[in-house]
Parts: C-alpha cells; sequence; structure tokens
C-alpha cells in the first residue's frame, strides 16, 4: 500500500504551506541573478546521497525561487504576461499529484473529455462547425508549426508537381511562423500589412498571385493571419484573408495566441469576424485566458486532416487506434503530453464563462485607461490607441540605452517590469495588460518613472 512515511508527511505539509503562501499572497516581483551568483548562493544540488525534500525546498524557497520573476505580478507588463485564476492555480496541484496521461482515449477519457469541453467552448465562439477539434499543446508556436505541418500534408498529396511549398504571411507576423518555415524547410512569402500594421486581403492576393507568376513550380499552401500581433495588439482583416486563400485553395490559419481570447469580451468579438472561415486556428490560455503555463488551442476544421498528418505509427501504439475515440496526440506534433489543459478547463467549468467575460473587459478597460495616461503624460507620446489590451508609447527625447537604463531600475527597484521593444526601426515601450488584478494606479507607479 502507498503511504507516506514521517518524512514525506513533513514535506507534504510544507510544499503544500510554500504552495498556499505563494497563492494566497501578493506575488513578489523578483528577478535574475547570474549563475555565478546562484553557484555561490546553492552550489551544487545534485549529490549521491541527495539533500533530502527539506533543504532542497530550501534552497528553492529561499534562493532559486526569488531569482525568477513573477509573471503573474500586477506590474510585470513586459511580453505577455501571465495571470492565471486562484481556481486554475489550484487546479494544477491536483493535476500535478494526478499520474494523468493526456495523450489517449484509453489511458485519460476523463481528463481527454474535459479539455475537449474547454476546447468546444473556444471553437464555438469562433463559430466554428461541428465536427472541428483538437488539442492543447505546449505553446503558440508548437501550435502553428502543428497546423502548417497538417495544411502541408493535406496538399502535398494532391501536388507532385511543387519543387518548393511556401507559407505566406504578414511581415509583422509572429516570429514562430519563421521558425516554423526553418523547421519545415519551406519559403515564406512575407506580405506588407496596411499603414495601421493590418494585414489586408486585397494585398495578399497580388503579393500571392505575383509570387505564382514568378515561381510556377513554387506552391503557397497556407495563409496566416494574425490576430492580435504581440507587439501592438493589431488585429489583421481576417474576412478579406480568408477570401483570398479560399478562392486560391489555400490552407487559412489564424495566429491568435495571444489576442484569440478576446473572443468572449463581446466589446471586440466583431473585430474577430471571418475566424469563423479559418481551417485552423490557436489561441494561448496562459497568456489572456487565465490559465497557468504551459497551454495553447489548437482547434481544426477538419481535425480528421490532423490526424492524417500527426499520427504516429509504431507496432506498440496500434491498440490506442480506435475510429470513436480521441486522442490528443494524433492533433499535433507529440506523443505523451501532459492534461495541460486541465486547469484551464476547471477554472471555465467552476467560474462560468461569463466571469472570464468580465476579467477580459476589466483588462482591456485597464489598457484604454493607461492610454489615457500616456495621453495626458508631459514627456510620453502614444504610438496607437489600444485595439486590444496593449499600449505601445514613446519616451520623447529618449534613445535605446535610456529605455534600457530605465527598464533595468525599474525592477531592481522593484517596481515593476517592462522591457523596450520597436517600432518602425524606433525604440518605444509597451505594456500589456492581460492581469485583472493589475490596477490604473499599477501604471500610475510605473508612470511617475518616466
Ligand atoms: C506568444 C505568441 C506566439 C508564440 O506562443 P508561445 O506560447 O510563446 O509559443 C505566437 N504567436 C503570437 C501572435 C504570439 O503572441
Amino acid at each position: 500500500m502507498h503511504q507516506f512515511n514521517s518524512e514525506v508527511e513533513e514535506l507534504a505539509k510544507e510544499v503544500l504551506e510554500y504552495s498556499l503562501l505563494r497563492l494566497r499572497t501578493d506575488p513578489p516581483l523578483d528577478g535574475p541573478k547570474t549563475e555565478e551568483e546562484l553557484f555561490n548562493l546553492v552550489g551544487n544540488t545534485i549529490t549521491e546521497n541527495g539533500l533530502g525534500g527539506h533543504q532542497a525546498l530550501k534552497l528553492f524557497k529561499d534562493v532559486l525561487a526569488k531569482a525568477c520573476i513573477s509573471t503573474d505580478h500586477p506590474r510585470y507588463l513586459a511580453f505577455i504576461p501571465s495571470a492565471p485564476s486562484e481556481f486554475a492555480n489550484l487546479f494544477d496541484l491536483v493535476v500535478g499529484a494526478s499520474a494523468l496521461y493526456g495523450g489517449s482515449w484509453l489511458e485519460g477519457a476523463g481528463a481527454v473529455y474535459a479539455e475537449n469541453q474547454a476546447l468546444k467552448w473556444i471553437a464555438d465562439l469562433a463559430n466554428m462547425p461541428k465536427g472541428c477539434g483538437g488539442v492543447f499543446v505546449q505553446g503558440g508556436t508548437i501550435g502553428n508549426l502543428s497546423a502548417l505541418v497538417t495544411a502541408r500534408n493535406t496538399f502535398r498529396s494532391k501536388r507532385k508537381d511543387v519543387s518548393r511549398w511556401v507559407v505566406a504571411a504578414s511581415s509583422d507576423a509572429h516570429s514562430s511562423i519563421k521558425s516554423a518555415a526553418e523547421v519545415m524547410d519551406i519559403g515564406i512569402l512575407l506580405i506588407k500589412p496596411d499603414k495601421d500594421g493590418s494585414l489586408q486581403g486585397a494585398d495578399c492576393e497580388i503579393a500571392i498571385d505575383k509570387y505564382h507568376r514568378e515561381n510556377p513550380n513554387h506552391q503557397v499552401f497556407a495563409l496566416v493571419a494574425t490576430a492580435g500581433t504581440t507587439n501592438l495588439g493589431i488585429i489583421d482583416n481576417l474576412k478579406s484573408i480568408a477570401k483570398c486563400a479560399k478562392d486560391r485553395e489555400i490552407w487559412f490559419h489564424v495566429d491568435g495566441a495571444y489576442g484569440l481570447a478576446a473572443l468572449c469580451a463581446p466589446s471586440v468579438r466583431p473585430l474577430f469576424d471571418g475566424i469563423e472561415l479559418a481551417d485552423s486556428f490557436i489561441v494561448d490560455p496562459h497568456k489572456w485566458l487565465f490559465a497557468p503555463f504551459d497551454a495553447c488551442a489548437l482547434i481544426y476544421r477538419n481535425p480528421k486532416l490532423a490526424k492524417k498528418a500527426h499520427l504516429q505509427k509504431a507496432a506498440y501504439l496500434e491498440t490506442l487506434d480506435e475510429d470513436n475515440e480521441w486522442n490528443p496526440s494524433d492533433y499535433a506534433i507529440h506523443l505523451t503530453r501532459r492534461a495541460r489543459g486541465l486547469p484551464f478547463w476547471f477554472s471555465l467549468a467552476a467560474h462560468g464563462t461569463l466571469e472570464y467575460a468580465k476579467a477580459m473587459e476589466k483588462t482591456m478597460d485597464v489598457a484604454k485607461d493607461a492610454a489615457r495616461q500616456v495621453r495626458e503624460h508631459p514627456n510620453l507620446k502614444l504610438l496607437i490607441e489600444p485595439t486590444l489590451s496593449i499600449v505601445a508609447f514613446e519616451r520623447i527625447g529618449w534613445n535605446i540605452a535610456d529605455y534600457e537604463n530605465w527598464s533595468d531600475k525599474l525592477l531592481s527597484d522593484q517596481i515593476g517590469f517592462v522591457t523596450p521593444s520597436s517600432h518602425n526601426g524606433r525604440p518605444i515601450l509597451r505594456f500589456a495588460i492581460v492581469n485583472p488584478w493589475t490596477n490604473p494606479s499599477d501604471i500610475s507607479e510605473i508612470l511617475a518613472t518616466l
């Protein structure tokens, strides 16, 4: 029988106490140390006889954890922060305590059922047709790659005369699209967005047709639209891009890793019209849907095509392939997988979807208020009105070194974490607001240092 001895019993108390303290109190901002500093503080931790649970946990609590920035701190506004709900974090403890296998229905039916319900909520918000489906993968990078591999596989069987497969996307598309093209050893056609940074179908038509005329043996097989760019939160014109793709029998993929979370927010839902035409799309619940790392929802219009591309064949796996059973492993580049969608599912099931819409609207209200504060600030210039929840601006008169020094000091003073970015070759600052615990006063506190 599985029973704790007294050492494990003690450690269980300590671990739960630490976890609950972390969840119950305001997260510390903290910050990195050099490897040398860490070595001086903790030394070698892997030893023949082990440190014991108490000591290893102590090293983590006292040193290692403090050398990690809390991505859910309300003034962590760099990159895309995270803001897991309390329910989602608590349920992650349950997932961690249960040896769940999320790859197959046979082994994880209950977990897969729950994950699929959460995926269905997202698919329904996007008005995807019946029969659509997908899987939670590690992040947007793997989601985009898996979708593009499915797209290429779908067309490769039909066309033997193609010497180079090509994906088309906005020149402002996320770096993961370029990385997917590298991994797949395919070409990439970058199309310039309009003056507001939004890719338009008409420009895609011109660019793709010109490319095909000039490269007769090349074939653009997928067109990627971004629903909320990471830098500025700009949404491409999904409807017109979908039409461009359909007219040319090209796969239409939407990268909404950050932005598509706002499908559940009534105030901005119309901006995503056209998403219902996607052949595949992704959204990261670990970004703006209050789930812990790492979870990206990847959804296909026709999941059978994904299974054709991704199903792994091996003698020992044959028993898993039953027609009426949903094996999440079959829909992306992975086999073994953690049931990583469960913390998101639990929070969604427990809170209800209205709570999600409310939290989402709150972050966008705070972003609007932040834009107002920037506009009224004598030293700052707002770059554009925020579409979603990213606020980008310039500090008048500063060069990149000034921005970097300011950013370093903001962190070392433990006020906040905001890193410089750039736009049209000029350094800028941006706040990415995805945390419902971020308030206008947090924004004022940061702006007061500018
Ligand atoms: C963050 C992001 C990605 C990559 O997602 P990861 O989860 O970091 O792999 C892809 N596309 C967009 C638009 C993003 O914002």
